[in-house]
């Protein structure tokens, strides 16, 4: 599932494509992605409309338009939206094709159907509910140590699930999640509560590093995630312990172990993460 940095790169490769240009012609292929409105309301509002600059906020793309609406995407399990050119063939999995003023088209393809699009109107109108509940950004700067500590503080729940928790801190999956718990040397099923302050000031830098190194290597594709201009990301090969179950661990040398914490598959290496 794209997290944190494939979206921050999707927003910056679709910075250079998307600002400025007008939506000329709306196709709903699939109305099950289109989450707010109705489809057909969501094709006359966003006709004629123009892209401002992208955003995000966690996982959520964010796609301003004149006129005091924003078009807010989630990729979710395998969502990929990117700027093509329409003489390319249509993708099986294209639900929703946006035809734009300077021929190109705007396509979102996913082939499990989980993610769509949010029309938001001003005041936040049809803005979906895990946006309005989003925690802090954890590469702003004014994220601090003492604010992750905040989130930890008296929690029972295991750290990685804390994490994950949108709404204590925005933007991490699984993925990179095991990463930063790797990177800080800490055990995935840990209570929460019950790190140090030296081990909590290690995951936070964790945190920062590995969503900093993950952008800047154009973020992790599997299988299905793709960038604005459909490019695969370059972090797979970086990855220190996520999917690489029995390999060697690239601190020790023991094999990497997948276990299960917080309901979900989870990496780690049990001699470097206590
Ligand atoms: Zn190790």
């Amino acid at each position: 599932m794209p997290e944190l940095p494939e979206v921050e790169t999707l927003r910056r490769t679709l910075a250079r494509r998307l600002p400025g240009r007008q939506v000329r012609r709306v196709d709903v292929i699939r109305p099950g992605q289109i989450r707010h409105p109705a489809p057909d309301a969501f094709r006359s509002a966003l006709t004629g409309r123009t892209f401002g600059e992208p955003g995000r906020r966690g996982k959520y793309l964010l796609l301003p338009l004149d006129g005091d609406r924003t078009l807010v995407c989630h990729l979710r399990m395998s969502g990929r939206l990117y700027v093509v050119s329409p003489e390319v063939p249509r993708a099986r999995h294209t639900h929703v094709v946006l035809g734009l003023d300077d021929g190109t088209e705007l396509r979102y393809e996913d082939q499990r159907t989980f993610g769509g699009f949010h029309l938001v109107g001003p005041g936040d109108e049809g803005a979906p509910a895990g946006l309005r509940t989003l925690g802090p950004e954890p590469l702003d700067p004014d994220w601090g140590p003492e604010q992750l500590a905040a989130e930890l503080k008296g929690r029972r729940a295991a750290v990685k699930a804390v994490l994950l928790d949108q709404r204590a801190v925005a933007g991490l999956g699984n993925i990179y999640a095991d990463e930063a718990l790797f990177r800080a040397g800490i055990h995935p099923a840990r209570p929460a509560g019950a790190l140090g302050g030296a081990e909590v000031e290690r995951l936070h830098r964790a945190v920062r590093e590995v969503l900093d190194n993950a952008i800047a290597r154009r973020g992790t594709t599997f299988s299905l995630y793709l960038d604005g201009e459909a490019r695969p990301g370059d972090f797979y090969s970086e990855l220190r312990v996520y999917d690489r179950e029995g390999e060697p661990c690239p601190r020790c040398g023991r094999p990497i172990a997948k276990i299960r914490v917080a309901g979900r598959g989870t990496h780690l290496c049990p001699r470097c993460q206590a």
